[in-house]
């Protein structure tokens, strides 16, 4: 059978794609004359399948996308904290290339606009990292999420650097407020070296497919970052990632995003997929005009829209039974499934607690969960604890280990398998 995948995004590219109004970036001569007619979409699943429609091989530059990865690759390297004394994360409602400061700390208010992108370059590596060593690890930490070693376009580099009159600018404005101390003229030359790195969709989507799978790229199966760093990234791409119609672009579209002047856009659904566009002209915000587009009627037709709640709670619970034991009491046994979060270990032990007591033992049975989150398992080993102290027997059946920290747990009998039921009742 063929995947009904290739099919639905060659479908949507003919009905996003059927006129092509907006313009090019203008203030980059390299970009102004692109070809204009580019259009593709790429979607990459967190196992590395990459599915696509288009021109889903040509490089384009990556541009302002690139601001993600390096925000997320200096806050690897040196931590939030540190990352945050540096550059805020408020939206600032501004142009993309507005000096937008926090007034008192004089921060750029977010790394996805130019100050607090040109800000992010310059923390990369330590102060004694020349030039070229820091743009080397920005080049080898976005080569790392791509899975390949990326090119620089030479021609977009030298053409955006011959009229970085504005980055220019404002490099030297934050170097005289002491944002960074080293020399703003290399910092925009990095940037816009970092800026000009190709990519291809394909390239994007696994990119993007990098964050959506908790920051482990899909193919190499480098941890390029960690969790906790994607987690920063795309709370600050949701709020602040598509320039000025940031707020538009989270009430119909609603997944973390970042374009780029050269038309690109890439997205990322966390857990589930990473998703890049391409279509060179742009809306009067900055952002492709066909990429909003393509975005917005995957996200509707997906179900894509992170606001729209996931699986209701209720459907962790399989089956919840009472046996009888051989000493003439009950034994329950209650068997959960799929991914357990805080609300469907609150619904557990909800259902638990009723009648708890008149049960001499409680099998709780993991063997068709998928995934138990932190808070989850420490509610499920505080519910056995407390069943423990009331004289309860607990029977933990999780072949899979999920509860890694049973030391508050009340001491269960674990086992691998449920078995037969009967001689599990005879464990009473
Ligand atoms: N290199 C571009 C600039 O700094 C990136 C801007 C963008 O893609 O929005 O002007």
């Amino acid at each position: 059978m063929q995947t009904p995948v290739t099919d639905y995004l060659t479908e949507i590219l003919h009905d996003c794609g059927a006129d092509n109004p907006g313009a090019n970036a203008a203030y980059i001569p390299e970009l102004a004359n692109a070809d204009s007619d580019r259009l593709g979409v790429c979607v990459s699943t967190i196992d590395g399948v990459v599915y696509g429609a288009g021109d889903t091989d040509l490089p384009f530059s990556i541009q302002s996308i690139s601001k993600a990865f390096v925000y997320a690759l200096a806050i690897d390297e040196h931590g939030l904290d540190y990352v945050l004394r540096s550059v805020g994360v408020e939206p600032s409602g501004e142009a993309f290339n507005e000096l937008s400061l926090e007034k008192g700390s004089g921060r750029p208010l977010n790394p996805m606009i130019n100050a607090g992108a040109l800000t992010t370059h310059s923390l990369i590596g330590g102060p004694a990292d020349s030039p070229t060593e820091r743009f080397e690890k920005v080049h080898r930490g976005l080569s790392a999420f791509a899975g390949r070693n990326l090119e620089v376009d030479e021609a977009v580099y030298r053409s955006e650097l011959s009229e970085a009159y504005r980055n220019r600018a404002i490099a030297n404005m934050l170097r005289s407020y002491d944002v960074f101390t080293v020399d703003p003229l290399q910092i925009v030359e990095g940037y816009t070296r970092q800026c000009s790195i190709n990519v291809t969709l394909r390239d994007l989507a696994l990119m993007g497919a990098t964050f959506a799978n908790g920051g482990v790229q899909p193919v190499t199966g480098e941890q390029v970052v960690a969790p906790s760093v994607v987690r920063q990234v795309l709370s600050v791409m949701m709020t602040c990632g598509m320039y000025d119609a940031a707020g538009d672009w989270m009430s119909n579209v609603g997944f973390p995003a970042k374009s780029g002047v050269a038309g690109g856009i890439l997205g990322v659904l966390p857990g589930q997929v990473g998703i890049a566009t391409l279509s060179p002209r742009l809306d009067e915000h900055g952002n492709s005009l066909r990429g909003v587009r393509l975005c917005d009627r995957m996200s509707r037709d997906m179900g894509m829209h992170i606001m729209e709640g996931a699986e209701p709670a209720r459907a962790v619970v399989r089956r919840d039974r009472v046996l009888r034991s051989p000493r003439g009491g009950t034994i329950r046994v209650c068997s959960l499934q799929g991914a357990i979060q805080f609300s469907g270990a609150e619904r557990v032990l909800r259902l638990l607690a009723d009648d708890h007591d008149k049960h001499e033992q409680l099998v709780l049975d993991l063997r068709r969960v998928s995934s138990l989150n932190d808070v989850a398992q420490r509610m499920l080993a505080e519910g056995m604890r407390r069943f423990a102290l009331d004289g309860i027997g607990i029977v933990l059946v999780d072949p899979e280990r999920f509860m890694t920290d049973l030391s508050s747990a009340g001491e269960p009998t674990v086992l691998r398998d449920l078995g037969d039921l009967r001689s599990l009742a005879r464990l009473s």
